[in-house]
Order: structure tokens, then sequence, then C-alpha cells
């Protein structure tokens, strides 16, 4: 059979609630034009982002009533430590709220102001989480990592010849070296075994720590058996397992690839950094033992990252993501090639040509998609990184508009849905207009900003002032 089916029935239903266009471009305006500001109740479907948001199998909510809540050494601890021992070869496995949390921890105890990460592409929260310890996030993709249009297998890759240049000419700055598998930034692009072992072989020349953000590595390990010469016969699990033995360490958000609604982890070889890290814990999080998770969380995120890695899973969410570009693809819609592991890309610079970075065609794309068809999806920008440290503002080298799917949780009828919105967004694509920011942070602006468009005066009280 041709046909690749979700491998799963539904055992329990969330029903959606409709709005019109009229309720949907009130509740935009009312929300600043930041979609991440709407009430979730109005929007139809929700593919602002795939973290925490798939739907838990019945093996996960029967390991729920199994959690074990003590507060110290409970047995949902153990259970989750040896499903990531397993996985990742790691010594010190530290559980956390969520990913940030890790990453903070992290930073946190190895960085001091002007040490150096280097990464393929940080992820917004690692990033900034490195500019607060007043460090620098470094990116290093491969140059054709930045090309939307190309099509080849690993464009999540790290560039190793400018690793290099930087392990050389930086040196002790450089406090830690990171690869982000897949690239989510960079369009959820995977990075190959090869590379992995190329960044390995540095490290161990320059003598620098390498770190996983192994946020969706049961999708690049998918990934790379689909693409990668000489993986196709051995299983996901398998290739994930040599990849973090690759690394002396990982943070991971749980809220990926563990297929459960909270959780994140911290793991590495090293017993100086894992013993601060853990002082810094019991600060922020909780004891080591559930690090800020319920013990029924810690069971749904063991039994995920089981779960995660079974083949038949794997096939259906990248075939599904594939299926939704290819009809992008088909009505001639720009889209980050070719589609990775977690969401299809849009390239909103290149389908708004007319409208320039510095008045965010990726927003006006998301705000349109919205007001069309009550479809929540991400700027990932120059809203999101076009705003540097000193208060300077540059396009960023894409924008790009994310449609995340959640593992598990939409149907193909949904995913016909998103597409037949975008093919009408896309028929008067000249009609949509740039904007402008009202209000913004300092820091992670993207959430929180107002928009207004371009052109149009702010408001009558503003203008008399
Ligand atoms: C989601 C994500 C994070 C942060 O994890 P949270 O659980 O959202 O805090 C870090 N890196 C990457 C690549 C991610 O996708």
């Amino acid at each position: 059979m041709k046909t690749i089916i979700e491998p799963f029935r539904i055992k329990s239903v969330e029903p959606i609630q409709f709005t019109t266009r009229e309720q949907r471009e009130k509740a935009l305006d009312v929300a600043g034009r930041n979609v991440f500001l709407l009430h979730a109740d109005d929007v139809i479907i929700d593919l602002l982002t795939d973290s925490g948001t798939g739907a838990m199998s019945a093996a996960q909510w029967g390991a729920i009533m199994q959690g074990d809540e003590s507060y110290a050494g409970s047995r949902s601890y153990y259970r989750f430590e040896s499903v990531v021992r397993d996985l990742t070869g790691y010594k010190h496995i530290i559980p956390t709220h969520q990913g940030r949390a890790a990453e903070r921890i992290l930073f946190h105890n190895i960085l001091k102001p002007g040490d150096i990460v280097l990464n393929n592409t940080h992820f917004d929260t690692t990033r900034a989480n490195i500019e607060v310890e007043g460090a620098e996030a470094r990116d290093l993709v491969v140059a054709e990592g930045r090309i939307p249009s190309a099509v080849l297998p690993f464009k999540g890759n790290v560039d190793l010849v400018a690793l290099e240049k930087a392990l050389r000419e930086d040196g002790d700055r450089i406090r830690l070296v990171m690869v982000t598998i897949t690239n989510n930034s960079g369009g959820g692009q995977p990075v190959s075994i090869e590379n992995l072992r190329g960044v390995r072989a540095l490290c161990d020349r320059y003598k620098r720590p390498f770190f996983l953000d192994a946020c969706r590595f049961a999708e690049n390990a998918y990934l790379v058996k689909m693409r990668e010469p000489g993986q196709e016969h051995r299983t996901p699990k398998e290739i994930a397992q040599e990849i973090f033995r690759l690394a002396d360490g990982c943070t991971m958000s749980a809220k990926k690839d563990g297929l459960a609604n909270i959780g994140g982890f911290l793991a590495m070889n090293d017993d100086r950094w894992a013993e601060s890290c853990r002082n810094l814990l019991i600060l922020t999080e909780g004891f080591p033992t559930y690090g800020g998770l319920a013990g029924y969380d810690l069971e749904a995120i063991a039994q995920g990252l089981v779960e995660v890695v079974e083949e038949p899973y794997l096939r259906y969410r990248i075939q599904s993501i594939k299926y939704l570009a290819e009809k992008l693809d088909a009505a001639g819609i720009p889209t980050v090639k070719p589609s990775g592991g977690h969401a299809v890309y849009i390239d909103a610079r290149a389908m708004l040509l007319h409208i320039a970075p510095l008045e965010y065609p990726g927003i006006a794309l998301v705000n349109a998609l919205y007001v069309e068809a009550g479809i929540r999806c991400v700027e990932i920008g120059t809203v999101m990184f076009g705003l540097h440290a000193d208060g300077t503002e540059t396009p960023a080298p894409m924008d790009l508009v994310r449609l995340a799917v959640p593992r598990r949780l939409y149907t193909q009828s949904h995913i016909d849905y998103v597409a037949e919105a975008a093919i009408e967004v896309a028929k008067r694509k000249d009609s949509l207009t740039g904007l402008r920011i009202t209000e913004a942070p300092s820091a992670l602006r993207h959430f929180t900003a107002r928009f207004a468009p371009v052109g149009v005066r702010e408001t009558v009280g503003a203008a008399t002032r």
C-alpha cells in the first residue's frame, strides 16, 4: 500500500470552536496583530508550535496514573532516568520543567561575559539565555542552510571550515560547541551523522565540550535513516543512540520529541558541571529527582521517549509534513526545501516581494492566514531575530512563516483545510501590507510586541497628543 495512514485510532476527542472572518478580524485587532496574544479559543487550527501541543497515547495516560509523587528518589524518576540513559548514554540526567530551564541552568553555570557559544543555528530561547549572560551566540550553519530553495538532504549541518576557524581564532573564549537537531530556526532541517562526527573530531582536537540541543532528535534520526547513505538499515533508535554518544551532553525539551505536554532535561558526562547545575536546579526548579516536574510528568516523558523512536510513528510524522509541503509547492507557494521534521516553512520574503524585510512580511502572512481561516502559525524572521543587543535592527537572514504540526493531533482533512487557506491567501498576496511595531519589550519581543499596518496613523489619541 502506498497510502501512509495515521498509525493510531482516536480514543478521545476535543471539539474545535469555529469563528467567522469578522470575529477573527476583531480578535486580531484586540491582540495588537500579534497571534501570540490571541485567545486560543479563537483559533481553529493551531500551528503556532509543535511544543507541548501533541496528543498523548493511552499508554502515556496509563503511566500518568502510575506516577510516584515522592519528593526525593521517586520511582518515576528512576524510570525516566533509565529510559534517558538507555537512549543517550549520559552519566548525569537532570530533569527540568522545559528546555529553556535546562539552557538557563547550563549557561548560567558555564558562561561569563565575553564567552562564545557556537551552534548551527541557535533557537530563540537558547540565544536569549546565552546573551543574558553577556556571552555571544554565533551561528555557523552551512551556507546552503540559508537558501530556502536549495534541495539538499542536510541543510542543518554545521559549516566545519567555519567551526575550525572559530576554534582556532577564538580559542579559550569558546566555552561550548552546540548542534541543534533538527535545526529548528533554520527550517527544521536535519544534521547528518557524518557532520556530527566532524564536529566531534574538531571538538576533540581543540579540547572543547560538545552538546546537542536535542529537542527533535527522533525526527533527525529518521531523516538520517531516509537520507544518509549507509544508514538505511539501522533503526531510528540506533541512529539516535549513536548521535547522543558523539556529544558530551544535551539540553532537551520533552515538549517536542518527548511526546509530552511539559518537561525537559539537561544531561551530561562531566561531574563538575553536573554538580554546579544540580545546585542551581535546587534553587530554581526543585530537588534533582523531580526538577520542577510532577512524578506523573516524568512517567509521561519516559513512555513518550519509547514511542517517539518507533518507526511507524516516525514514518507517518515525516510523511504528514511532506504532504502539506507538496500541496503548497504544487500551488507555487515558496517553501523551505526539502520539507523537514516538524513543520512546513513558507518563505514569506520570497512570496511577498512588495513588503520590505523591516516591514515584516512574515507577520503580514501570519495575520492573513489567521483572518482567512483561523489558522495560527508563527513568524521566524526579522521580528524574532532582527533586534540586536545594542538596540539596532537589521533584516534576519530569512523571513519564514512556520506551520508547525503538533504530534498526533490533527488528521489529513485538517491539513487539507490548511493548504486550501494558504492557497487562497496566495491568490491575493499583492493586497497584503507590511507592519510596524508600536510596542515591544527589549528581549524575545516576538511574544508580546504589538503591530500596526504601515501607513496607517496610530490612533486619534496618539495623533493629537
Ligand atoms: C523548543 C526548543 C527549545 C526550548 O524548549 P522549551 O521547552 O520551549 O523551553 C530549545 N531549542 C529548540 C531547538 C527548541 O525547538
